[in-house]
């Protein structure tokens, strides 16, 4: 099953794989063994999209939160992960935010983690950050800092995408996708792409 791709030494191959709002995301979970609620709420919905069922979701936020006791699991956060799975409150499906709700609606207060990178990452945060990535060419960095500065921020990620993956050189301005709309559709590019 797809959890098994989580919950298993493979789950950083798979990571490797995430765009880099969900990268974010992951290695803060990793790290804190916490998330707040939107980014609870937008990696909860990227996870539905991957084909967790929602025994699987509940199974892997139980197992990231290691430091809360099952109780507090249960009351404060077990409600929100069915709710996103439309099993609580109105019973909404939600679907997957795609990369103009992550952008555009929500958008995280100091403190918070969600968002989109490319929008929210001060430009010395988000060049550390893609050093960190291994984007190491200078001329590759600033594209898409200039590609963010211009509000750019999907064909940004675009950008990184294929300069990641070797799609792209420093003589090649020509994007070769189609820009990224949305988190999971980057992962199964990255996936499709690998193969
Ligand atoms: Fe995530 Fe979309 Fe931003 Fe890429 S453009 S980092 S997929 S929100």
């Amino acid at each position: 099953n797809n959890y098994s791709l989580i919950d298993n030494p493979n789950a950083d191959n798979l990571a490797e794989h995430f765009p880099l709002c969900m990268q974010h995301l992951y290695q803060n979970l990793c790290e804190k063994h916490h998330l707040k609620h939107f980014a609870r709420i937008q990696f909860n919905l990227f996870l539905k999209g991957i084909g967790l069922t929602v025994e699987e979701a509940l199974a892997f936020w139980r197992k990231s939160f290691s430091e809360i006791d099952e109780a507090k699991f249960l009351k404060d956060y077990a409600y929100n992960i069915r709710h996103n799975y439309g099993l609580e409150g109105k019973r909404q499906d939600y679907k997957p935010l795609n990369c103009m709700s992550i952008i555009s609606s929500y958008r995280p207060n100091s403190g918070e983690i969600h968002g989109c990178p490319f929008r929210e990452f001060s430009q010395s945060n988000l060049s550390a950050k893609l050093v960190q990535m291994g984007v190491r060419d200078e001329e590759h960095i600033k594209e898409i800092l200039n590609l963010t500065e211009g509000e750019h921020y999907q064909i940004a990620c675009t950008k990184y995408f294929e300069i990641t993956r070797g799609l792209s050189d420093k003589n090649n301005d020509n994007v070769i996708i189609g820009t990224i709309e949305h988190p999971n559709e980057y992962l199964n590019a990255s996936v499709s792409n690998e193969k």
